[in-house]
Formats: structure tokens, sequence, C-alpha cells
């Protein structure tokens, strides 16, 4: 087997098998990529039926990034020929006094010249009657929001990345990466192979991958779930009748319509205990789920139905939760991506960018909020912030 190769991809979840995807495009048989577990495994943070795609952002840089993310999307919709996004629209909404206010998204999305309505409570209850609001509440609809299909983007750049000629490896643990003479070295499943670039994007395994560099970030892994509901009234949760949502407070919970399973989708965000990668369990946190079950009797009462399953999935977070997509610090052969909790809307297009930085070492995207150096990331015990 080949053991040379142009461009060598450290991971294939969401965004290695993006990144793969996109530097085969353009170096074909010159990639390799090495995956520890089984493709598709659920053992990371990329793995379900759907993520939330939204433009609405807290920072105008992210709206700007959301737009080039639904075109990375649409033109791999376009080579593999299968649609990966699905347009619900998206509400926005929570009290008028909240942990997250509203008027940053606003302020976001009218700086990036991006549309969206105004709500209060009686009209988000006229257009959507699942919602049982009181006066206070009040939100933002975001018509081009909605579904990212994640599995099946997942799958769709292994398989196009291959067919542009990369080679993908799966349960190939890398164990060592060495730098050689301005390139790369990584042990791997027992063989050893040479790059002249090597992207790193090993989500809650990150740290355990840039220690071989000397490198050691503030990152927190936390165990996440979600929750299928089998709802009484699924004709209600139909994604042409009910938009994905996010409640914008502390706790802030979020939901899709019935998509892949035959019922809605509801999880909280950063609401899971932090963990390692290796010791983490799949088992379900019973007071997480709690706090989902009052929320919709609350709120959204006919979601509520008995439980289909919930799922288990890591969060790995930056201390002011913005990704990381750089180069090391005098590296400039290796490229990292590490998505926040956030980040699977932009796999896609962080597959896109990743690939530039490997193959032009540029890109056209402002990355100056996601250095790896940035001073927060230097911080042993740094604050942290966890709103987006
Ligand atoms: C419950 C939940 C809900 C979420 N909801 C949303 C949402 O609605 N919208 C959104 O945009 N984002 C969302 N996210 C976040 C998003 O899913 C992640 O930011 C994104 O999937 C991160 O992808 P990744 O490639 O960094 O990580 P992963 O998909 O985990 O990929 C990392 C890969 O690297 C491999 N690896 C690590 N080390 C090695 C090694 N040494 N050798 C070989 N392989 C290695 C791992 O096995 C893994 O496959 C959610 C996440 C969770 C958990």
């Amino acid at each position: 087997m080949k053991q040379d190769y142009e461009y060598i991809v450290l991971g294939l979840g969401g965004f290695g098998s993006a990144a793969a995807y996109w530097l085969a495009r353009r170096a074909g048989t010159e990639v390799l990529g090495l995956e520890q577990f089984e493709l598709g495994h659920v053992r990371g943070e990329s793995q379900d039926h759907s993520r939330i795609i939204r433009l609405s952002y807290h920072a105008t840089h992210y709206v700007e990034l959301a737009k080039h993310a639904f075109a990375a999307w649409a033109e791999l919709e376009r080579d593999s020929g299968e649609q990966l996004v699905l347009r619900t629209g998206g509400l926005d909404l929570g009290p008028r006094v909240s942990a997250i206010p509203l008027s940053s998204y606003a302020d976001s999305m009218d700086a990036a010249g991006v549309r969206y309505e105004r709500l209060d409570a009686g009209e988000i209850m006229r257009r959507w009657p699942q919602w049982r609001l009181t006066d206070n509440i009040h939100g933002l609809f975001q018509e081009q929001s909605g579904i990212a299909m994640a599995a099946r983007g997942n799958a769709a750049h292994v398989r196009m990345a291959r067919e542009h000629g990369a080679t993908l490896l799966d349960r190939t643990p890398v164990e060592s990466i060495r730098h050689l003479n301005g390139e790369v070295e990584v042990v791997a499943g027992g063989a050893a192979y040479r790059g002249r670039r090597l992207v790193i994007a090993a989500g809650a395994w990150s740290n355990r991958a840039l220690e071989q560099l000397e490198i050691r970030l503030p990152l927190r892994v936390t165990k996440e779930q979600v929750t299928y509901f089998a709802s009484p009234r699924l004709a209600d949760f139909q994604p042409d009748r009910f938009p994905i949502w996010i409640w914008m407070d502390e706790p802030c919970f979020y939901g899709f319509p019935a998509f892949g399973e035959p019922g809605p989708k509801v999880g909280q965000d950063a609401g899971g205990q932090e963990v390692t990668a290796d010791t983490r369990t799949f088992d379900v946190d019973q007071p997480a789920r709690d706090r989902v079950l009052r929320f919709l009797e609350r709120y959204l009462p006919s979601a509520l139905g008995p439980v289909i399953y919930t799922k288990t999935c890591l969060y790995t977070l930056t201390p002011d939760r913005d990704f990381v997509i750089d180069t090391v610090p005098g590296r400039p052969e290796i490229a990292v991506a590490i998505g926040g909790g956030h980040g699977f809307k932009f796999a896609s297009l962080v597959g896109r960018i990743l690939s530039e930085l490997a193959i032009d070492g540029r890109t056209a995207r402002d990355l100056s909020p996601f250095r790896l150096a940035r001073p927060i990331m230097q911080l042993e015990n740094p604050p942290t912030n966890y709103m987006v």
C-alpha cells in the first residue's frame, strides 16, 4: 500500500471526513484519511440523523460563515446527488429578559444583511399552536434555517472522498506524529505514513493528538444527550409544519421536528457532565432528561409522548466556545479544527477551509476568531462562556 501522501487527515468524523472530501476534490489519490474506530461510529460528536443549521448567530462573523456553510453543503449535494440539508425555518425564542438576549442575534443578522422576523408570543402560537407561551416570550424567525442531515452528510463526504481518489482507513488509530524536515510522519495501525501536510480533526481526542506536538488546549469534554419523543400529535411535528427551535435562556433547550425517527427530538445545550472521550459511558443522564421533560410540559406539551430513545454524544468545548480552525503556530504544515459543540452545520465548510489551508496555505474566510493561540486558549483555567 502507498505510504507517501501529500495530505493526511487524522480523524474521520464530521470535520475530518469533510476535509478528506475537499482535499480529494483537488488532490485525488494524494489524500489519506485515518480513523481510529469504524466509519460512522457513535463515540464522537457527529453521528445522528439531524443537526441544526442556521444563519442566526450571536456574532456577525458566524452569520457570514454560516452563509458559506450553506454553500458548501449545496456543493456537496450537487456532487453527490443527495439532499443533505432540509429547510424547516428556525425559531429562536425565550423570555424578553434572559441570559441569552435575542438582540445580539438580531444585531448580527442585521449587520450581515440576513432577513428575519420578530415575533411576539401570540404570533408564535398563531403560526405554531404547538407552543404554549406567556406574554413575556418573544422570538426571531429565520426562514433559511433547518436540518443538516448529519449521518447522511458524513457518509456523503466519505463516499465522495473515495470517489475522488482518497484512501480512507478505518480502525486505524494514529499513535504518533513526528515532524520530519518540514513534513509529517504518522504511525497508525502499525504502519508509518508520510505526508507533506497533516489535518487534525480529532474532536474529543484533540488534546491527545496535540500532545504529540507538545500542545495542550484548555478543552472540556462533556457528555450531552438528545431524546426522541413519540408525540401523539406526530402530524403537528412534521418538518413542513414545525421549525427547528432554540430556547434562548439558561438552561438553553433546542429541538427538531420529526426527522429520522417517528417523533420530535429535544435536548439541552451544554447541560451535560464533564467526561473524557475514553471513560465516558453511554448511560442516560436522568436529571438532564427530566429538565427536558419539565420544559416540554410547560411550553411544548404536545411534543411529549413515550421516549423513543435518548442518545448520548460528546461536546468538545473551548472556553469561549469559539472554534479552533488554524495551523499550529510555527508548524504551517499542520492544521487543526475543533467544533466547540456547535460545529456540525459548518462541517463541509470547515473541511473546505482545512483543504485550503493545507493546499494553498491560506483561505478567503476570516479565521481570526478561531486562532489556536488566542489569549483565552493560553490560560490553564480560563473563564467559560458557552452562549451560542
Ligand atoms: C448532542 C449534540 C448535539 C449537537 N447539535 C448540534 C447542532 O444542532 N448543530 C451544530 O452545528 N452542531 C451540533 N453539535 C456539535 C457538532 O456535532 C460537533 O461540533 C461536530 O460534529 C464536531 O465534529 P468533529 O469532527 O470535530 O468530531 P468527531 O465527529 O467526534 O470526529 C473526531 C474523529 O476523530 C477520530 N480520532 C480521534 N483521535 C484519533 C486518532 N488518534 N487516530 C484516528 N482517529 C482519531 C475520532 O474517532 C472521531 O471519529 C452537537 C453535538 C452533540 C454532541
